[in-house]
């Protein structure tokens, strides 16, 4: 990346609101900007590459604003920025806001949020458990609605992805759990499916990370194997969590 490109990035992710920017090893390649344009930290401890220092929800949610860096902004009531303790030890991802979200500005709350609510708390309780959905954090990749409830487009993805993972970051729970293959892919890349993917651990920054079926999927009437392979996933990781 020449000068040029690095510093047209830097002034993108500014814009995302980050402030400051990780070096995993210093790399005598890149040719560093002036000390204005990104404060670089060396770090021992592995950190995502975007994390200001000292971030918080609050402070993400400020940089969010009335946010109108993608398309997604044209069409939303309200921002859906993510629900739950703060401390969570346990975050679950979603997709994207639906209408009922997008109405109440508050993650997972119409069918599909009904069914996750069911399913952390009623799998929690058979397990010995003791959980409540307000216990955990839930989020979505993207923050605003997509039209029609369409899957979000790569640029929305890349956009507002900056902002679940400086939200991952400064919560730093024991474990995530990505909802569907949207969430899977902001989360791992890659082109795999939930199928390939669910049923084993993988990491995101360091953070065990599960990927199960999206609760829309499970409301589907033909879908009983999936309920009970995502059964299977959120047993495995409420007790990494919790045990
Ligand atoms: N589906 C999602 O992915 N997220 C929500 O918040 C609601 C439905």
């Amino acid at each position: 990346m020449n000068p040029e490109e690095l510093r047209r990035q830097i002034e993108f992710y500014r814009d995302l609101g980050v402030r400051e920017l990780y070096r995993r090893a210093p790399s005598p390649a890149v040719e560093l900007l002036p000390a204005e344009s990104a404060r670089t930290i060396e770090m021992n401890i592995p950190l995502p590459g975007l994390s200001p220092a000292g971030d918080s929800l609050e402070k993400i949610s400020e940089d969010i604003g009335e946010c109108t860096r993608c398309k997604l902004h044209k069409g939303r009531n309200k921002i859906v920025f993510g629900v739950g303790d703060a401390c969570a030890r346990l975050v679950f991802v979603g997709e994207g806001p639906g209408a009922d979200e997008d109405e109440q500005g508050v993650p997972f709350v119409g069918r599909a949020g009904q069914l996750l609510t069911q399913m952390i708390e009623g799998t929690a309780a058979k397990e010995g458990i003791p959980l409540k959905r307000a216990d955990v954090y839930i989020c979505n990749v993207v923050k605003c609605r997509p039209p029609e409830n369409r899957t979000p487009e790569p640029d929305e993805m890349e956009i507002c992805g900056q902002f679940l993972f400086r939200q991952l970051s400064a919560i730093r729970p024991k474990a995530i759990c990505a909802l569907g293959s949207t969430a899977a892919k902001a989360l791992l890349g890659g082109k795999d499916g939930v199928t390939k993917l669910r049923g084993k651990w993988h990491k995101w920054s360091d953070i065990p990370l599960i990927v199960t079926y999206h609760p829309s999927y499970l409301l589907r009437p033909y879908n009983q194997n999936a309920k009970r392979e995502a059964w299977e996933d959120l047993k495995k990781v409420l007790h990494f969590v919790y045990d």
